[in-house]
């Protein structure tokens, strides 16, 4: 075994790791007398330990001033969203009048498609990966059939073409040339959750905005985990979710980017809501709409206070590391367990995820030999043992190294629970 994948070298990695101290912001699981070994940010980010005081700070806001909540104090509620724009817009490389959290991604996702869909009958189409998250698929099939298309005709999906269902950006060029003319919207995915591909936004967009057709992008295992310059590279509209990678917390309030060209366009269509009115006269409760100017417009509703405030929490500790730090970290972490994997356990285990860095972040997905059965039982003797990845059908582990919690001894105990569980 060379000495760089030492368990010996890995204790240096984390005695010298200038991120190390950030695993203490957070609450690691316990399991038996120790903590679990969690690779499941890309799920469900561990808790913060601010994100208690955050929430606590809107109880007691609530408890002490009541409906004065919404106007006293630096925190006051009708701009709290406003409290996580500059943080937000630095992980995703956004001008703060470009992002809002507010909403599920689900729902963000829908709003942003009323604004940046907008099907004629000769330019109809969807253009889409095959294999995305179910909830993409289903928003852009109810859309198309909301405008009285019909999905068979207006809902295209690009295939892998990849031996391990991962997708080139040549694939990816071809179909939208392809489809050009008739192309409404590219949907596109920054990180594909089930293969882990990182994909080249960049390019994509431009492919899309050569023949004419908006962009948009789902981030949800992108935001947190790549970094992301979405005013340069300009997509019309972005969406994601913060519990993933952003550790806010289950059914956290999610996040949108409207590019900059598009906020003072008060002929695009959108779902309008109180609180997407412009601040200054909301409360004179006008009947007509007169949208804020920025991302901040989409709004519906007076935002989930305290489904925010562990969001701010949160994007502090991004804010203290960096995202670049973040980056460099976890490309390291990665880098290692892909080299443990295929150096240790190549008859077990087999990466789907792409090998050059750019292409992939910080989740490795991992064939387990010998199909269902065999993987459920590595999965299943994993947990027992207190390593957590998930699992997705039919047959692969991910495993998903996050910069701000996760050591480098870390990917050595899982690599040494595979070969215990193995008889390696
Ligand atoms: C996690 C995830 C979602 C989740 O959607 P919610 O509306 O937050 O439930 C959507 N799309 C992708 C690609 C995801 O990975």
């Amino acid at each position: 075994m060379s000495d760089l994948l030492s368990r010996t070298h890995a204790i240096a990695l984390d005695a010298a790791d200038p991120l190390r101290a950030f695993r203490r912001e957070f609450l690691i699981p316990r399991h038996g007398s120790g903590e679990q070994t969690y690779f499941v940010g890309n799920s469900l980010g561990l808790q913060p330990r601010g994100a208690q005081g955050a929430v606590q700070e809107v109880m007691k806001q609530w408890a002490d001033l009541a409906v004065e909540g919404h106007f006293t104090g630096p925190t006051q509620w009708l701009s709290y969203h406003r409290l996580v724009s500059a943080q937000l817009a630095s992980v995703v490389g956004a001008l703060p009048s470009e992002v809002v959290a507010m909403n599920t991604l689900s729902v963000n996702l829908h709003l942003m498609m009323v604004s940046f869909y907008r099907p004629s009958a000769q330019r109809p189409v969807i253009l889409m990966e095959a294999g995305a998250f179910p909830t993409d698929r289903h928003a852009v099939e109810a859309q198309i059939r909301f405008h009285g298309f019909d999905p068979a005709d207006c809902l295209v999906e690009v295939q892998p073409d990849e031996p391990n269902g991962t997708i080139s950006l040549a694939a990816i060029e071809k179909a939208i040339s392809q489809h050009g003319p008739r192309l409404a919207l590219v949907l596109w995915p920054g990180v594909q959750y089930r293969t882990g591909q990182v994909f080249d936004l960049r390019a994509i967009t431009g492919f899309a905005r050569l023949h004419g057709a908006r962009v948009g992008f789902d981030l949800a295992h992108s935001v947190g985990n790549v970094p992301l310059q979405l005013h340069d590279i300009a997509p019309d509209f972005a969406v994601w979710c913060h519990y993933k990678y952003l550790n806010s917390g289950p059914g956290a309030v999610a996040g949108a980017f409207v590019h900059e060209r598009h906020h003072r366009d008060t002929t695009l269509p959108r779902f309008a809501g109180w609180w997407g009115h412009e601040e200054a006269t909301r409360f004179q409760m006008a009947p007509e709409f007169r949208p804020a100017v920025g991302a901040e417009g989409w709004q519906l509703s007076n935002p989930p206070i305290l489904g925010l405030a562990p969001l701010r929490a949160s994007l502090d500790l991004f804010e203290r590391a960096g995202m670049d730090a973040l980056r460099a970290k976890s490309e390291a972490l990665t880098g290692r367990l892909d080299a443990l994997v295929r150096q240790r356990l190549p008859q077990v285990l087999e990466v789907i995820t792409p090998s050059e860095t750019e292409r992939r972040g910080c989740q490795l997905s991992l064939r387990v030999a010998g199909g269902r059965s065999q993987g459920r039982a590595l999965f299943e003797y994993l947990q027992s043992v207190g390593v957590l990845g998930d699992w997705r059908e039919p047959d692969v582990i991910r495993i998903s190294p996050t910069p701000l919690y996760n050591r480098y001894v870390d990917l050595h105990h899982f690599v040494e629970e595979v070969e215990a569980w193995a008889g390696l």
